[in-house]
């Protein structure tokens, strides 16, 4: 069994702890860094990047932040996740986490789409993805060592560089648990 944390600072927190808990394996709230230290994998939910940011700062979260993705541990970012874990963001000079390869646009969906669905097919992990896009990122560049996973209308929505996973949308608001079992078998892979 792997002990998945979920970054409790802010957003879709329950929710990720619930889609890992239907997998079968065991989810520990983190909300202190020190806890960092006892899990094989890091899932940054999805929420508000810029709150979730001030946080990170408030507990001086983004040291331990970044040594976790040195040390090669698997982390998993959805939404808000995925721009704190990318190394560019247009339109801003600093990335926060900076572990993944890839330039992500926020709110990029434009305002009369703020929220849909729409159906996925995600490399390795499902062919028919009901995904939920709110206020959503994109992946406007990628890497060469980024593995595209899903596009949406050409838009590069899903990708997996070495051991971070990442996506522009919400699978812990559907009872969908096939990316978080894909993530948990990078997590038991890696162990
Ligand atoms: N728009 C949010 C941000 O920029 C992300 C939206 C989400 O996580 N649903 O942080």
């Amino acid at each position: 069994m792997v002990k998945i944390g979920v970054l409790g600072l802010q957003g879709a927190v329950r929710e990720h702890v619930q889609s890992v808990e239907a997998c079968g394996e065991e989810a520990v709230v983190i909300k202190r860094k020190e806890q960092l230290e006892e899990v094989d994998g890091l899932i940054m939910p999805g929420g508000e990047s810029t709150a979730m940011r001030r946080l990170i700062d408030k507990y001086d979260f983004m040291p331990s932040l970044k040594r976790f993705a040195e040390s090669g541990k698997p982390m998993y970012g959805t939404c808000a996740g995925l721009i704190l874990l990318a190394k560019n963001l247009v339109g801003y000079d600093q990335p926060h986490i900076g572990a993944m390869d890839v330039t992500v646009e926020r709110n990029s969906f434009g305002r009369q789409r703020e929220s849909f669905e729409a159906e996925l097919d995600i490399n390795g992990v499902a062919e028919d993805f009901n995904a939920v896009f709110i206020r959503a990122p994109h992946i406007v560049q990628a890497g060469e060592n980024v593995e595209v996973l899903a596009k949406h209308n050409d838009r590069i929505v899903a990708a997996r560089e070495g051991n971070i996973l990442g996506c522009s949308f919400h699978p812990e608001l559907t009872d969908d648990h096939r990316i978080t079992a894909y993530f948990i078998n990078m997590v038991k892979e890696n162990n």
